[in-house]
């Protein structure tokens, strides 16, 4: 995972300084391991710097980009695009109830013919996604269900 002296040093290579709003920015990413949302990274950063613009947000996240220390996700669910802060090789679990996508530490298994069924095309990163329920939706929508097995008031009347 890049640091913080990492990205300061990268920044500064560009002409670019580590003013205390992208010290802020840069610091939430690098710590943020849910792939943020440009709004979701913007509302941390309003709880301590209210001053700061979602436009700097973003244009703090396209450096972070252009230096190769954030990467683009996906889109999963309404938010628009998530950012992706690990640069360990990894793949992803996203809940498809409350669309939280976690990073999963399992081998990537091989697909090594995808360029022969798909003539001309070059793969450039391998990334599973598996798709399911997180635990906490799994278990609210287990009792929600346990709940309407449950007699009704109407039900008990004979
Ligand atoms: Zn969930
Ligand atoms: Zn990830």
């Amino acid at each position: 995972m890049s640091s913080m002296e990492q990205v300061a040093e990268q920044l500064r290579g560009k002409g670019l300084k580590l003013t205390p709003q992208r010290r802020l920015i840069i610091g939430i990413l690098l710590e943020d391991r849910s792939h943020p949302t440009v709004d979701e990274v913007y509302r941390k950063v309003l709880e301590v710097m209210p001053e700061v613009s979602r436009t700097t947000v973003y244009n703090t996240i396209r450096e972070m980009m252009s230096l190769g220390a954030v990467e683009e996700a996906g889109r999963f669910g309404a938010g628009g695009i998530r950012y992706e802060t690990s640069d360990e090789p990894h793949n992803h679990f996203l809940c498809v109830n409350c669309k939280s996508l976690v990073d999963v530490d399992i081998p990537t298994p091989e697909v090594d013919d995808v360029e022969e069924r798909l003539p001309g095309c070059v793969v450039l990163q391998r990334r599973l996604t598996l798709y399911g329920l997180c635990a906490k939706c799994r278990e609210s929508l287990e009792s929600e269900r346990a709940a309407e097995r449950l007699p009704t008031v109407e039900g008990l009347g004979e």
